[in-house]
């Protein structure tokens, strides 16, 4: 099964000519046939245009081009510019709008001659925890389609994870790589701001949102992060950094290494079986060799409340673009004040609504002192925190998600617990750092995966990756597929 292979074995063969990146795309879109009806992770998908693109790959190939990503299918997250694919973003109030141009990654994805297929499905806008509050469909976890696949992401994580694709892009302001990539059990990683291009990434947060990777194992999300990162024109926050040959630094090894533990995070709505596999992730670890180190990050009950005054206040004016006048879905009205309320209301969900809402409010006169203000402060020191933290320690491990994969419609109708379901992950969004999960054990029933995650210091990517490939090589929960046939 081609479809099942991480990007590096897949590369392999394809290198070596043993088989096709036509045979490995239509491995892909067989197995979609086979499952996406229980998954649902893809809201579209263009088969032909996917041949196309392997077909060019193929000739790639045999014109004697090698490279890591070439031939390799990969899904795309509803978020990101595909020249030529509909772009939705999850909301009905794109309508049938159709990306005019490739997003920066997909430019580089593309010349690295990867096959960028299928929209895969989001939480609106990238608002949300579980991907029920996508317009279109709720996906299904792989491991329990009768639960939701985190979110927002949970297209990616869930199409990953059930071998619709080889990996996926997906975007992360609050965490929505890292934490479906946990409930999901794969791979997901959310880079420094700053690493990576955000331009044609449609935006939620602008000073929050970061494009980063789902794979099935951490050797590919540093090939991945390798191909997407560099500073781009077109993007002014995008860093001048020189991207390293992120692969090189999977030594394997972690002796020395020191890894912060903060008590901060060790808070009551912690799952037990979450806190048991994340302290035999840490034993595993110091095993290893690494070194544990007691931190604080004391501003950390702040963050989820820091976090949802500025992602809204950016949200609000971010979705303020969407209008009916230019494009996408319209309702006519009497006058352009009436088109506008008409088509707002009938193109955005209720959590969208809920979070321009709130963003309106935090940045009105009157109010913005007292919310985005002092948001910024809070921000700030948050972000102070981690850079004390990283003086002593040279990454810290959280568990990913305080709890594995729930029900869907479990936390629908209450927004506040849904917010909770960030709160390991959010503050490395405020604090412009990087962040992995991956898969570090299972409840034991019913059988669902549960994420480690480790943060590193802004453009730390090296250090994370290889602490987390020691952990995966001492381990084998990534070897481990859900129960789909
Ligand atoms: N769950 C968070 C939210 O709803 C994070 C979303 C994200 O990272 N895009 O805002």
């Amino acid at each position: 099964m081609l479809n099942a292979l991480t990007i590096s074995e897949l590369g392999k063969k394809l290198a070596a000519r043993e088989v096709s990146a036509r045979e490995a795309t239509q491995a892909c879109l067989d197995r979609i046939q086979q499952v996406d009806g229980r998954v649902r992770a893809f809201v579209s998908y263009d088969a032909r245009d996917a041949l196309a693109q392997a077909a060019a790959a193929d000739q790639r190939l045999a014109a004697g081009e090698r490279g890591p990503l070439l031939g390799v299918p990969l899904g795309i997250k509803d978020v990101i510019s595909v020249k030529g694919q509909p772009l939705r973003c999850g909301s009905k109030i794109l309508g049938q709008f159709v990306s005019p141009y490739d997003a920066t990654v997909i430019q580089k994805l593309r010349a690295a001659g990867a096959v960028v297929f299928g929209r895969l499905n989001m939480d609106e806008f990238a608002m949300g925890s579980s991907t029920e509050n996508s317009a279109f469909q709720t996906t299904g976890n792989p491991w329990d389609t009768s639960r939701i696949p985190g979110g927002s992401s949970g297209g990616s994580a869930a199409a990953v994870a059930a071998d619709e694709c080889v990996a996926a892009l997906g975007s992360d302001t609050g965490g929505s790589i890292r934490q479906p990539a946990a409930l999901c059990g794969c791979v997901g990683l959310k880079p420094s701001y700053g690493r990576v291009s955000r331009f044609g990434l449609v935006a939620f947060a602008s000073s929050l949102d970061q494009i980063g990777s789902f794979t099935k194992q951490v050797r590919d999300a540093a090939t991945m992060l390798e191909a997407l990162s560099g500073v781009d024109p077109c993007d002014s926050t995008s860093v001048p950094q020189p991207v390293p040959h992120y692969a090189t630094s999977l030594s394997g090894e972690v002796k020395g290494l020191r890894l912060g533990l903060a008590k901060e995070y060790m808070v009551g709505g912690l799952n037990p079986e979450v806190r048991l596999a994340m302290d035999a992730a840490v034993n595993q670890l110091v095993k290893l060799g690494a070194e544990l180190v007691e931190i604080s990050l004391p501003h950390t009950d702040y963050a989820v409340a820091t976090y949802y005054i500025i992602a809204t206040a950016e949200a609000s004016a971010n979705l303020a673009r969407f209008d009916g006048i230019r494009y996408g879905a319209r309702v006519e009205g009497a006058d352009p004040t009436e088109l506008y309320s008409k088509t707002r209301g009938a193109g955005f969900g209720p959590e969208v609504k809920r979070r321009i809402l709130l963003g309106t409010y935090v940045l009105s006169s009157g109010y913005y002192d007292a919310y985005y203000i002092r948001a910024q402060k809070v921000r700030t020191l948050i972000r102070a925190d981690f850079l004390k933290a990283f003086e002593k320690v040279d990454a810290i491990i959280t568990p990913t998600s305080p709890t594995p994969a729930f029900k869907i419609g479990e936390k629908a109708d209450d927004p506040l617990q849904m917010y909770l379901m960030d709160i390991f992950t959010i503050s490395a969004n405020l604090a412009g750092i990087c962040g992995i999960s991956v898969p570090c054990g299972f409840t034991p029933s019913p059988r669902l995966p549960i994420g480690l995650q480790l943060l590193g210091k802004p453009f730390g990517e090296e250090t994370i990756l290889r602490v987390a490939h020691a952990y995966e090589q001492a381990t084998a929960w990534h070897k481990e597929k859900p129960p789909l046939s």
